[in-house]
């Protein structure tokens, strides 16, 4: 009877211990990277596109040249996978012309003023390559920079770890910068963007992400889709969108999304801070408290049913709706980015910090690191 006992034990041992191991080789052959060369650098280097995919059929392709993120898949609510993100099907039209499509931004995400700021009484300038102000790093800002790309391995689903080191003085920043990124695509459909930095100098750091969504797959504005913003007040912005320094609730003004709304409902309205914007370009401050992952935005399209929420430590989020976009940049298979046909969602800091000692800071000392987490969580309703 016991004999006949533990022999039913070991068969049922083998049963199910062969198939969790089958199970764990499936989920780790799904996790694979596929890599393929995507071009050659004006330098001579090749530049790699990595695809990486999800157990449930996620996939997500990010290449060396400015940690872009060329393409990302979701399924909608009949399970079709789209891509839905914004960009070209070359690195040749990303070296062309590239409105920071799908890329990692830094050192300074968004404007610093006059692209002037001082730290103990040390004065800095840095390129100026938006009118008068510096926008997202400079003239050669991480997103055009060549980023190390390294898959690793993550309990969480496939991952990619980014590096980059730039050099003290690098568009006029001091200290030599450090700078690891990670891309995690987890089994359960989020994008985990992780950020890490140190110094050899103080300095200014505000990292970002400048995906352009599309949650229809690029078949129509954005306009359409819904958002909420979990912030009950934003940085209103001067004319060349740098912030007056004034924070002003939102609450009976277009800027309301703090239940979710049609983007395009209000972005028409003759709002003073529309028109800076032509639409939305705008940093609201994230109800939350500092330093704390929670969530700052939830954007849904209701034609594919797709939905993102979007979790960060960041205090801020720039909701830039595509408002400068015109058809001139021919995408992915051909498709035309007309008017508002991406968004961004942008978590950082806000925009000109270095010159404003009343906003969270963005100094980064010697021996302290940078660390910052945001979430794009996938999902269909
Ligand atoms: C900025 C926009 C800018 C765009 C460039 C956004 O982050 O807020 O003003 O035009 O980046 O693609």
């Amino acid at each position: 009877m016991r004999k006949n006992f533990l022999f039913a034990a070991a068969v049922l041992f083998l049963v199910f211990g062969c198939k969790s191991k089958m199970e764990e080789q499936k989920s780790q052959a799904n996790n694979t990277v596929e890599t393929k060369a995507f071009g050659t650098l004006p330098d001579g280097r090749t530049n790699t596109l990595f695809t990486v995919s999800n157990k449930n059929g996620m996939t997500m392709s990010v290449m060396n040249y400015g940690g872009i993120i060329v393409s990302l898949t979701a399924p909608d609510r009949t399970g079709k996978m789209d891509d839905v993100v914004l960009g070209y099907d070359s690195l040749a039209d990303y070296l062309k012309d590239n409105p920071y499509f799908g890329a990692l931004i830094g050192r300074y995400g968004n404007r610093i003023a006059k692209g002037k700021f001082s730290l103990d009484g040390q004065a800095y300038t840095l390129a100026l390559n938006n009118g008068q102000n510096t926008l997202h790093g400079g003239a050669k800002g991480f997103d055009k920079v060549f980023w190390n790309i390294e898959p690793v391995s993550s309990p969480e689903g496939a991952a990619l770890k980014l590096t980059y080191t730039s050099a003290d003085g690098e568009e006029g920043y001091p200290g030599k910068l450090d700078v690891a990124v990670t891309y995690t695509l987890t089994d359960d459909n989020q994008l985990k963007i992780d950020y890490r930095a140190t110094t050899d100098k103080k300095t200014v750091v505000n990292l970002t992400q400048h995906t352009y969504f599309n949650l229809n797959g690029a078949t129509s504005p954005i306009v359409d889709h819904e958002l909420m913003i979990k912030a009950d007040r934003f940085l209103p912005v001067d004319s060349t969108l740098i912030p007056t320094g004034e924070f002003l609730p939102v609450s009976n003004t277009p800027f309301d999304f703090q239940t979710p709304a049609r983007i395009g409902s209000r972005i028409d309205e003759s709002h003073e801070q529309l028109k800076h914007g032509i639409g939305y370009d705008h940093c609201w401050v994230l109800n939350k408290v500092n330093g704390e992952l929670s969530l700052a935005a939830v954007l849904y399209d209701s034609s594919s049913g797709r939905q993102v929420e979007v979790m960060t430590t960041e205090p801020g989020i720039q909701f830039y709706s595509g408002n400068f976009l015109n058809g001139s940049n021919i995408g992915k298979s051909g498709v035309a980015y007309r008017w508002r046909y991406g968004l961004c969602l942008e978590t950082q800091h806000f925009p000109d910090s270095p010159n404003r000692p009343e906003f969270p800071s963005t100094v980064l000392n010697p021996g302290e690191v940078y660390e910052s987490q945001t979430i794009y969580k996938f999902s269909i309703r």
